[in-house]
């Protein structure tokens, strides 16, 4: 058997094989050439930049992992690494493996970022970032892709309350990017039974700021922005516009289809909830987006075309509710919100979950949308904001923010941490 030297390996290799320039392999794929390109290099290669649409398949594992990439091996693969190489060396692998068109790309990246092609430097976790969120990112749903999504992501809390609260907690901790929250109220006594960002040195302060300060403690990463005004229909489509999720977490009426309604008209997901006693329910609204071939599901409205006469249904300080129940209903909130967020597994879209916690039972019924609702609906009557308050037999809108600003409540939108 001949022995070869280093050189001789390589010239026989190339001998063997078809080798492209860069500009060849960016011609084939204007042309439209379906082109599989596999980048072998390691991984701190990769991630200082690559060229667009490759694959990422270290040398290593080249032939372990090529057919999950391309199962044809009549279809052209185009292999480089960092000169072209390594590369040569491989593609006659590929062939040994039965690849009838593997080529390798002459010059390999360097030459790609010589022939003034454009490249892609993705975005990585640092360090910390990579200890912190570890959990996360060996979870194959959701990875160090899926964690950047978070980390780039806005989620809006309607209420620092009993579900804002725990739901808060755990969106902060998952490293969402910006979490925004939208209450005017200060801290009470009555309130720290249930929720728990608030602690005994916060009674009195607004609920926003002792918010801001429990979540920075959980992540300092976190962009906390803080709304300490009431909702209205003057301002929600501003303070949601710029989302990706909205949370409710509010206790009235008039806000449930305030904040339902300028979802759907700005087209983002709403993660709804409410509690009763011993009783919760959690939902998703997903608006319709036909041009971006999302189907959607039903929302607010569909389900509740009309809202209860004024005094009817009892809240939480009328009626009571048990302070762990919130817990529970808060954090299935934010697990929603993850899932839309990261995009894996089957959201709560058309299902309202039911939880019974006296005898713990957990049930979901489908709903569907109403062709005739008049938000979502096939023929929309309700196009903008209305008075809200006015709907559901209260006093007009106008005159509850004027008495929130007269007491001093009202102001603009603060970064909190
Ligand atoms: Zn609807």
């Amino acid at each position: 058997m001949t022995r070869l030297n280093r050189d001789q390996l390589v010239q026989l290799a190339k001998s063997q094989i078809t080798e492209w320039t860069p500009r060849q392999l960016d011609e084939q794929r204007k042309k439209g050439e379906a082109v599989t390109v596999v980048d072998i290099r390691e991984r701190d290669e990769w991630m200082q930049g690559h060229i667009p649409q490759s694959v990422f398949i270290p040398r290593g594992f080249l032939e372990l992992q090529i057919e999950q990439h391309q199962p044809d091996r009549d279809m052209p693969v185009v292999i480089y690494c960092a000169g072209g190489v390594r590369s040569a060396l491989a593609a006659r692998n590929l062939q040994e493996m039965g690849y009838t068109n593997v080529i390798s790309l002459i010059g390999g990246f360097n030459g790609w970022k010589n022939a003034s092609l454009d490249f892609k430097v993705p975005k990585v976790l640092d360090e910390d970032q990579r200890i912190r969120y570890s959990r996360h990112t060996m979870l194959q749903e959701i990875g160090e892709e899926g964690q950047l999504k978070l980390l780039d992501s806005k989620v809006l809390l309607i209420g620092a309350g009993g579900l804002g609260s725990p739901a808060a907690f755990y969106l902060a901790a998952a490293g969402v990017g910006q979490i925004g929250i939208v209450d005017y109220d200060t801290v009470d006594v009555s309130n720290l039974q249930r929720q728990i960002l608030h602690g005994q040195s916060d009674v009195g302060r607004p609920k926003v700021e002792s918010a801001a300060d429990t979540l920075r403690e959980i992540n300092p990463e976190v962009k906390v922005v803080g709304y300490q005004e009431p909702i209205t229909s003057h301002n929600a489509l501003e303070m949601i516009s710029g989302y990706d999720v909205v949370l409710n977490g509010s206790d009235n009426f008039p806000t449930r289809y305030l904040v339902n309604d300028a979802c759907q008209m700005l087209g983002i997901p709403l993660v709804d909830a409410s509690i009763f006693m011993f009783e919760g329910q959690v939902t998703v609204y997903q608006p319709r987006q036909a041009e971006a071939g999302v189907e959607g599901g039903p929302c607010y409205r569909c389900l509740y075309p009309d809202p209860p006469p004024p005094g009817e249904v009892p809240s939480c300080a009328e009626a009571g509710v048990l302070g762990v129940l919130p817990g529970t209903v808060g954090c299935i909130q934010a697990i929603e919100a993850i899932k839309l967020l990261v995009g894996f597994g089957e959201p709560l879209i058309g299902r309202l979950l039911m939880i019974d916690t006296s005898d713990m039972t957990f049930r979901t019924l489908k709903v569907k949308r109403n062709s005739e609702c008049p938000v979502c609906g096939d023929h929309p009557t309700v196009t903008e904001l209305i008075d809200y308050n006015q709907f559901c037999g209260l006093p007009s809108t106008e005159q509850t923010t004027e008495a929130a600003s007269l007491n001093g409540h009202h102001s603009t939108e603060k970064v909190l941490a």
